[in-house]
C-alpha cells in the first residue's frame, strides 16, 4: 500500500515537490546522480532478542541527501528509482555500505547481523550472487550475518530461476527474510518453496494489537506459522507498551520499532546494548 501510495504522489506531484518546483523529470535526473555523488546515506534501526531486550541485528534503511530538498525517506524516491530502472545501482550501493557498517559493528558485536531490503528487480538478475558475494567478500563479512529482507510481491512473481537464485544464497549462509509478511497474496505453497529463515509481521497487524481481535488472530497465526516452518519471527512498527507485551505474550522471539530504537547512525547501534 505504501509503494502504490507514493507512486501515485509522484504522478500527482506532492505539495513539498511544488512548492519547491522540482519536476518529475528533475527529481529523476538528480536521482542518477545521488550514487554517484554519494548523496546517498544509510540509517540502521535495531532488531531486539524480546527474550533478553538485547539488540543482535539490524535493518539497513536507505535516505537520500537531496541537494535542495533535504533528506528524502525511501517512499519518497524508491517508486521513481523502480519505474526507472535506478533502483538497481542503489540497490548495489546499499549491499556494499550495509555490509561494510556490519564488518565495523561486529568488532564490538560479533554475533551481530546486518538486513537489506532488495527490490524485485533484483531478484530477477542473474547477478544478484555475484553482487552480494562481492559485498561480503569485500567487506570481510561472514556470509551468515547477512540477511536479504524480500516482500512477498517481489516472491510471487518469483519464477523457477529466481527460487533457485534464492536456494543458492542460502547454501552460502545468507539469510531471507519475507519482509512486511501478511500484506502480499499469502499463499501458504509458496511458504513450502521459498527457503526463508525469517517472517516479519507486517506494522500493519502490530499497530492494531490490542484494538482489534483479528489483528491479534494474524499476528498470532503467523507467529504459530512460523514456529512450525522453524522460521524467526520478528514483529515489525512495535510502538508501545500495549503491543510490546501483546507480541511477546504471543511468542514473538524478535521485535522492532520505535520503543526499541528508530533508525540512526551506526554509531547510535554501537552503543546500544548488543548481543555480544
Ligand atoms: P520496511 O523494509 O518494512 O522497513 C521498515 C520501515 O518501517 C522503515 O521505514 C522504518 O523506519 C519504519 N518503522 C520502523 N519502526 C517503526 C515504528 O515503530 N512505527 C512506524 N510508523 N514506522 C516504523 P523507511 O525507512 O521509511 O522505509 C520504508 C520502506 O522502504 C522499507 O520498508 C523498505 O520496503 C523500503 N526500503 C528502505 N530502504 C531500502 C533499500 O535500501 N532498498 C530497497 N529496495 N528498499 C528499501
Ligand atoms: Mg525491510
Ligand atoms: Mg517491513
Ligand atoms: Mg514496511
Amino acid at each position: 500500500a505504501a509503494k502504490a501510495a507514493g507512486k501515485s504522489a509522484y504522478r500527482t506531484c506532492t505539495p513539498e515537490l511544488r512548492e519547491s518546483a522540482v519536476s518529475r523529470a528533475e527529481l529523476i535526473a538528480d536521482l542518477r546522480r545521488a550514487v554517484d555523488e554519494e548523496q546517498l546515506e544509510l540509517q540502521f534501526q535495531p532488531i531486539i532478542d524480546l527474550g533478553t531486550g538485547q539488540v543482535h541485528s539490524a535493518e539497513a534503511l536507505v535516505r537520500w541527501r537531496h541537494p535542495r530538498l533535504g533528506t528524502l525517506a525511501p517512499g519518497r524516491f524508491l517508486p521513481l528509482a523502480e519505474e526507472t530502472g535506478l533502483i538497481l545501482p542503489i540497490d548495489r550501493w546499499v549491499i556494499h555500505e550495509a555490509c561494510r557498517a556490519a564488518a565495523i559493528w561486529r568488532r564490538g558485536a560479533p554475533e551481530a547481523t546486518i538486513a537489506v531490503n532488495i527490490a524485485a528487480a533484483h531478484l530477477r538478475r542473474p547477478d544478484l550472487i555475484a553482487t552480494v558475494t562481492g559485498a561480503t567478500a569485500a567487506a570481510g563479512l561472514a556470509p551468515r550475518a547477512l540477511t536479504l529482507e524480500l516482500t512477498e510481491s517481489a516472491l510471487i512473481e518469483g519464477s523457477e530461476s529466481v527460487l533457485d537464485r534464492l536456494r543458492q544464497l542460502r547454501e552460502l549462509g545468507i539469510r531471507i527474510a519475507i519482509d512486511d509478511f501478511g500484506t502480499g497474496y499469502s499463499s501458504l505453497s509458496y511458504l513450502h518453496r521459498i527457503p526463508a529463515t525469517e517472517l516479519k509481521i507486517d506494522r500493519s497487524f502490530v499497530a492494531r494489537l490490542g484494538e482489534d481481535a483479528r489483528a491479534y488472530a494474524t499476528v498470532n497465526m503467523v507467529s504459530s506459522l512460523a514456529e512450525a516452518f522453524d522460521l524467526r519471527v520478528v514483529a515489525e512498527g512495535v510502538e508501545t507498551d500495549r503491543q510490546h507485551d501483546a507480541v511477546a505474550a504471543i511468542g514473538c522471539a524478535h521485535g522492532q520499532g520505535y520503543l526499541y530504537g528508530r533508525p540512526g547512525s551506526l554509531a547510535d547501534l554501537s552503543t546500544s546494548l548488543t548481543g555480544s
